[in-house]
This record gives C-alpha cells, structure tokens and sequence, in this order.
C-alpha cells in the first residue's frame, strides 16, 4: 500500500527537521527503525459472532445491552450498516468468510443446512482459504473459537491454514445429552473442545468459554508480535444456549443475553487493549461481525434483528445482515458507510493489505473493499445472492431486493412461498421490508432477474459436503 508507506516517513521527516542536531545519531536509529517498521505487513484479526442480531450493539441502536469497547472501536473505525453474510447458518455462512466464495461453489450447502457431530464431510482440501493465503506471505496464523467446517481431522483449520487451533469445533447446542436449550447446564451438551487435532476438554466448560478464547487471543498476539500475524476468533455465543462467566452473571438490564454480549464486548476491549499496549494498534486491522442473525424462536433468549425483518435461518435482511465495524487507527477512515459489504469481501481485501496471492483459478465472489476502508471511496459491490441450501431465495441489486421464494423457520407452521411475482422492496426506504412495490416497478423485476440469470449461468456445482453422514 503505497500511500500507507509514504504518510507516516513524510511525519519522520518534518520532526527530523525540528530536532537539535545533538540527537542526530538517535534519531537516525529510530528512523530506521520507523522505516522498517513501515514495511511490516498489518495484522489480521477477524472476531466472528455466533448468531448476533444486527440490533444488539449499543452502536446499532440496542437502548439496554452496554457495548463500550465495541462502541468505541466504531467511533474509530468503520460502522458497516449493509453488510452481509454467505449465508444465513453457521456452516455455510462460515465457508463463504474463509473461502470468499458462495458456499454453492465450495460444496459447504446443502439439505442438511449445517454439519453435524454425525457429518463426515467438511471444507473440502481444493478450497483455498484465507490462512492458506497469507501463510504463503510469512503470516502466523491462529483459529480459536467454533470452527465448524468440519470436525474430523482432515477438515480441521490445522489442515486449513491454521498453524494452532483451539476451540470447540462445531456449535455449542450440539451432543445435547439432557436439559433444555433455555435453562442450561453446560454439562447438558457434551461437546468438545479441542487443541489442535486433540480433545483436551468433555464436556467443554462453557461457562469460562468467552474468557479462554479471550486469552488464548491474547497469548498468540503476544507471542506473535515482531512478525506479521492473522488472527481468526470465532466464539461459540451469542449462540443458544447461553453462558457467561461467573463476573458477568446478571450484569446486564437485557438479562442473559445481555450478560453474555456483554461479555464478548470485554473480550473485544482485552484484544484491542493487548494491541496497543504491544504497539500494534496501527499496524493491525480488526473485523467484528457475525455469521448470521438472531435465532427468534427462543424468544428472550435470542438477539435482535433491530428493524430488519425476521432472523436467523431466513433469506430477510435479519438472517443475513450483520452488524460490522472495521478497526485500524490512523489507517481506517472513521465513518458510517452505508454502500454494501459482505464476509466474502474480507478476503480479497486482506489479499490486498498483506500482499497476498488472490486466488485467480477459481470464481472467487469477493471484493476488495481497500478503497472504501482506507480513501473513503464507494464500495464496489453492488450485488447480493440471498441463498438458502441450493436454490437463491432473493436478490439485492443496488437498494431494490426482489424474493423470488420465501420461507418461514424454526415454527409450526412452515410454509414457503414460490413467488410467481417476486416480492420487491426498496432497502433504503424500508429497510424492514413491509412495503412490496413490485408492481409498480416491473422493470426492476427484470433487471434483478437478467442479473440471476448471469450468476447461475456461470454455476458450477460441487457435491454437497453438508450431506454426507454416518
Ligand atoms: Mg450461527
């Protein structure tokens, strides 16, 4: 980045000039030391949710869940309010962060929607992921969190890039042996909880999870800091069921699921205080986001989509528009950016800022989003792919979004709807979708499905990994 090289030498140069000549031979150590400072590639860190609504930060509008840390990192940093997900459950909604791509080209969708502890599939070797990327440029590389890609050891993020592992390898509710989703014990869900290819811990402890991700975090940072390093914490909440840590229990007006934001958001404030106190803030990026929204059904228990529509499991703007915010001082333009962004974007992006290989063998769907984070310019994407298992449920094209197929989940009465005239809703004007003005714009209609027609046309269709069981 030639611009991020040439800002900060020019700052040496004017306090160069200010100086008495005494410290001539000081100021030329540190200069070179600032100059090779300049060199070093930025660092990595992308903190990934489990189920967060776009309404449950106090940054996005949440009136009684407190969020400091994540708050002040949006104040500093870029508030995203159209960004999106993959997909609209974990598995796939995952593949598409790590990979760049669609999950219906990287075979991690399906009828099953998510792996299971009976799957035996998971992300296949061909796919490239980011850690693989920027290993190649000398990058440590660390996941801690739920993977969920695949939990046998071929599929685990040691054999995806990752130089350690540490985590519970799927999610939280799974290896369910009693009690119920809304009154946990974590003694109820015997799952595990790995170091690299090892169960170290069953049942994993899920009370003290937050707070060990959080350190585990930590000590890679540290141990990691004179070289360039790409960070991947994925925690297992706000994902039901609920836990938090003994100093957070009944801490929050929000009640539980308060608690545990607000734990996450301790953990958010521990990681960027470790960074600046190592001196790492400004030469590291940091992503907060979510692979998907709220799970409604389990009511209070469950986040908040804010004023977007539905949740978790849909293809409305609840399932799979997530609250994201980009940290890296001095570097990022602080602002609210309303243009679109999506998971798949961060890879490319992280190729550009790390010098990485962008994979060019493959149809990637990512963008780089460079431009917007670092010179205020428009966001490149424009489009949007609203998938549920194999078939595109909606498309968004610049602010309209057409459903061609909706679906209600998690309830009783679970109807989809064929649409034989898609929906239409103007995501500007009614971010909530209540309003269909398809009949008034016919010709949106057809340009939204030219668009379709284009992106299946060039589908090329894996097996599905999501679909193989014991
Ligand atoms: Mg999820």
């Amino acid at each position: 980045m030639k611009n991020q090289r040439i800002i900060p030498i020019r700052k040496n140069f004017r306090r160069f000039l200010s100086l008495p000549m005494a410290l001539l031979p000081v100021l030329m150590l540190a200069s070179c030391t600032a100059n090779q400072e300049e060199d070093t590639k930025p660092n990595i860190v992308v903190i990934f949710c489990d189920d967060l609504g776009y309404g449950d930060l106090g940054t996005f509008g949440h009136p009684t869940i407190r969020t400091p840390n994540l708050d002040q990192m949006a104040e500093e940093g870029q508030k995203w309010t159209n960004f999106y997900v993959g997909a609209s459950v974990c598995t796939p909604s995952r593949a598409a962060l790590i990979t760049g791509r669609l999950p219906i080209r990287n075979g991690m969708n399906g009828n099953r929607r998510v792996l299971f502890p009976n799957s035996i599939g998971g992300l296949q070797d061909s796919e490239i992921t980011i850690a693989e990327a920027v290993k190649e440029v000398g990058y440590a590389t660390a996941c801690v969190g739920k993977w969920h890609l695949g939990h046998l050891p071929e599929y685990l993020p040691t054999n995806h890039g990752f130089d350690s592992y540490f985590g519970i390898p799927y999610s939280n509710d799974m290896d369910r042996v009693k009690g119920d989703l809304k009154d946990p014990e974590y003694l109820s869900f015997n799952v595990p909880l790995m170091r690299n290819e090892e169960i170290i811990e069953r049942p994993a402890v899920q009370t003290t999870i937050t707070k060990r991700y959080t350190e585990e975090s930590i000590q890679f940072i540290k141990e990691n800091k004179d070289q360039a390093f790409f960070l991947y914490l994925a925690h297992n909440l706000p994902h039901i069921p609920l836990f938090t840590s003994e100093e957070f229990v009944d801490t929050s007006i929000r009640g539980l699921y308060g608690d545990v934001i607000e734990e996450i958001d301790w953990s958010v404030g521990q990681i960027i205080k470790t960074l600046r106190s190592e001196g790492l803030a400004e030469n590291t990026m940091v992503v907060f986001t979510s692979d998907n929204g709220p799970w409604l059904v389990f009511e209070q228990d469950g986040g908040s989509a804010g004023l977007l529509r539905d949740g978790k499991g849909t293809t409305w703007e609840g399932g799979m528009r997530e609250p994201t915010i980009f940290w890296w001082p001095e570097k990022i333009q602080p602002g609210v950016i309303t243009d679109m962004g999506a998971t798949m974007d961060i890879f490319p992006t992280v190729c550009k800022l790390t010098g990485a290989e962008f994979p060019s063998d493959r149809i990637m769907d990512g963008v780089d989003l460079t431009q917007t984070l670092l010179d205020e310019k428009p966001s490149p994407r424009n489009t949007i792919f609203y998938y549920r298992g194999r078939e595109i449920y909606a498309v968004r094209s610049g602010m309209y979004k057409a459903h061609f197929i909706t679906e209600n989940v998690y309830t009783k009465d679970h109807i989809r709807t064929e649409h034989e005239t898609p929906l239409l809703f103007h995501l500007g004007h009614d971010p909530s979708e209540k309003y269909n003005i398809a009949e008034d714009h016919p010709d949106v209609i057809a340009e939204i499905m030219i668009v379709m027609e284009q992106h299946k046309a060039k589908l090329v269709i894996p097996d599905s990994q999501l679909d193989r069981k014991k």
